[in-house]
Parts: structure tokens; sequence; C-alpha cells
């Protein structure tokens, strides 16, 4: 069946009022954007939903799948459009759409008709009534369910008359540029890049930072978090990456501090030097991957140390989540094959044997006293050196 339009549907929550309109103009751009090099679609927003006009030739599987990316839309309907709006046309168009689209016709129905034009000479009850009785003539084996039915066929007449009756499950969300904009600390494992994801899905724009340590992790590391930038940009929009060189940081931590607190000492400085970096690219919140008690760095005692730093807030949308359930969007989001290959983190490098796992913070602070030498410096220079990648995909 050849669909000329497709109908979205938001959801209500938090478009009420005087949002609304700021709301729908971005869920538009968003749409325009996710849908430019598919050709030539025009999105209009008109009483409460958003209409996409196809062009004549286009790959509708494409279409739905980059649809079903952008954060706001909670369902779209292919939508056929009907040209003449003269009633014997609407219901041979009708008729010839229930044949194509359910070739097995036992099923129960019920038509939703309205017009827009009051002018028309047919009420809404009345096309109701007469579409369904001519369904029920033209296709036998189907069956009208008023309360519960199977298909739920909808008519709207306007200059044009468009029939719908499939709903297909959008991303749900917010559309991103809703919210403001946020620091996510995205690292080559599976949990970042889901809360990224999980974030931006709120309508918050999203800006990343990763901490590499070359020559000690490769330059395959790094490629694989592009690579996962790469891949929630489908649904993020661009992603801003900063790479910063952590190298001569933590061989200084680690000559300095117990090696049994070098992950929170690092974690600290992580979280210092991506809140900096926040504040340049006019973010207002740090995104990690934490989950209480994941590893050593994620006990409540841990977050702790590490949070102090910060001013900002952090957001942790994976902070109660268990690691199968991270897993299962990883892999809905298609990122979880690359978040698996297996090259070294940073992090893993100069890991202690025995992390603390119930670190205090005025011990913590105490073994950053060694770094006061040399660690302004230091960050200074990490800071100076940060390698931006633009990521889409
Ligand atoms: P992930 O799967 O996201 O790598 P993880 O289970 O490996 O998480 P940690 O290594 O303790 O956990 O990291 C916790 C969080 O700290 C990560 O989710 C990420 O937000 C941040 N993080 C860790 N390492 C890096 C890094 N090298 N660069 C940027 N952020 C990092
Ligand atoms: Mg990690």
């Amino acid at each position: 069946m050849e669909y000329k339009a497709l109908l979205v549907k938001y959801g209500e929550i938090g478009i009420k009022g005087k949002n609304r309109g700021s709301f729908e103009r971005a869920l538009c751009t968003q749409i325009e954007m996710h849908l430019e090099r598919l050709g030539q679609f025009t999105v209009v927003r008109e009483q409460g939903r958003i209409f996409i006009a196809c062009p004549d030739e286009y790959d509708y599987d494409e279409t739905i799948e980059e649809l079903q990316k952008v954060f706001g839309i909670h369902a779209i309907s292919p939508v056929m459009v009907i040209e003449s709006i003269d009633w014997d046309n609407i219901t041979a168009e009708v008729l010839k759409y229930v044949d194509e689209k359910y070739p097995d016709k036992h099923f129960t129905f019920r038509v939703n008709a309205k017009r827009a034009d009051k002018h028309y000479p047919i009420e809404s009850p009345d096309m109701c009534c007469k579409l369904g009785e001519s369904i029920l003539h033209a296709y036998p084996e189907t069956k009208v369910d008023i309360h519960t039915p199977q298909v739920l066929l909808t008519l709207e007449v306007r200059n044009r008359a468009y029939i719908y009756s499939e709903t297909i499950p959008g991303a749900g969300g917010m559309p991103i540029g809703t919210a403001g904009k946020a620091m996510l600390l995205l690292s080559g494992g599976i949990d970042s890049p889901v809360a990224g994801y999980m974030i931006a899905k709120r309508g918050v724009e999203i800006e990343a930072t990763y901490f590499h340590a070359p020559p000690y992790t490769s330059e395959r590391a790094k490629q694989k978090v592009i690579d996962l930038a790469k891949i929630i940009s489908a649904y993020c929009g661009p992603i801003k990456l900063n790479i910063v060189n952590f190298t001569d940081i933590q061989l200084y931590i680690y000559e300095q501090c117990p090696h049994e607190q070098l992950t929170i000492i690092m974690r600290r400085y992580m979280m210092k030097i991506a809140e900096k970096l926040a504040d340049k690219g006019k973010c207002i919140g740090l995104v990690t991957g934490e989950s209480i008690g994941q590893v050593a760095s994620q006990t409540m005692q841990s977050l702790n140390c590490t949070n102090a730093v910060c001013s900002m807030p952090v957001y942790r949308p994976l902070i109660a989540f268990d690691k199968q359930d991270i897993v299962d969007i990883s892999q809905k989001i298609n990122a979880f094959e690359t978040s698996i290959q297996p090259f070294e983190d940073c992090c893993t490098i100069f890991v202690a044997k025995h992390p603390v796992t119930h670190p205090i913070l005025s011990g913590i602070e105490k073994s950053e006293l060694k770094l006061a030498e040399k660690i302004d410096e230091l960050v200074e220079t990490a800071l100076n050196t940060v390698e931006v990648v633009e990521c889409r995909r």
C-alpha cells in the first residue's frame, strides 16, 4: 500500500499551556533532521498533532525505522490520502484500503469518522454508520465491536480525506532541545551510552567527555568510544565529544596516592575536568552510567566521595538498574556489540587489586593533598589539549 502521509502522535505530559508551541516546534525540527537524508518530507503541525507529507517515492520501512528514533513521538500512523471527498469515492477508497490492509477479514472493527469542515453534507455519526454498513456489506466476515474493536478505522474529512488504522509505537520521551544540555561522561563500556540515551530521551541535548590514557590505552579504544557516540547520536542528535588526555594525571596519582584509593581519586578528577568542560559547553548537569554497587567505585560511599567534587547536579539514570536491564537497553539501541569489544579502559589499567569499597571522604581528601605540587598544572594542560570530535552517524 502507498502511504502519502504519516500522522505523528505525541504524549500530553509536560506540553500543556504555553510550553506546547515550543514542544511542537522542537519535535518538528527533530523530525525534519531525522528525515532529511531520506527524501523531501514536509512536516506540518496542525491541531494537536503533526502531519508528515511524504514524497512520491520514499522507502517506507526506513522512514518508519527512522521516526522510531525520534524522542517525543509516541505513535506513528501511516495514512492513506483520498484526494476527492465525494462520498462514493471515499467509500470506494476505504473499502480498497480495508481489503489491502487486512487480507484476512476475520476481525472486529469500529469506524471513527470526523469532518473538520462542518459544511460537509454528511455529519460525523452518519459517516460512521454508513461506512460501517458498507464494510459489513463488502466483507461479511467482519464484525462491528464498538467497545474493544481489533481494528479502529479513523476517517478524517478535510479538504482531502485521510484514512488510517495502524498505530506504530514511537520512542516516547520528549524532543531533544526541550530540556537543557548535559555533559555525559562517556567511556567505552555498556553503561554510559545507555545513560546518555536515557537522559537524551527526556529532551536533553548531550555533549560528551572521554578520558583516555595513551599509550596505555590504544587508538582502537578511543575509536570505540567515537563509534559509541555515533551510535547514540542516531537518537540524541550530533554529539560533540571531548577527548581528554588523562595519562599524566593518572600517573601522578599513581605515584603519590595509596593504590587502593586510585580509582576514587581518578574518578574525582574526571568529574572535576568534566565539570569544567561542561561549564564551557553551557551544560547544566553531568551524566554518568553509575549504578549502586556495580563495582567498588560505585558503592554509596564511593559515589559520595566522587560526588563531593561536583557543584553541578550529577544525573545517574541507571542508579537503580540491574546489569541485565541495562544490557537490554544497550541491545535495543544497537550499542551492545560495540560496547563489548575488548579494549582497555583507562580506569582498568591502574586499578588496584583491592580497591576501597567504603572510602571516607576526609581520608580521600587527605591523600589528595599529596598531589598539591603539580595537579593544577596537569589539569590545566589536560583542559588545554582536549581533542574535539564531532560525532554524528
Ligand atoms: P561503563 O560501562 O559506562 O564504562 P562501568 O561499569 O565500566 O561503566 P566505571 O568504570 O566505574 O563503570 O565508570 C562509571 C562511570 O564513570 C561510567 O559509566 C562513565 O560515566 C564514567 N567513566 C568511567 N570511565 C570513563 C572514561 N574513561 N571516560 C569518561 N567517563 C568515564
Ligand atoms: Mg567503564
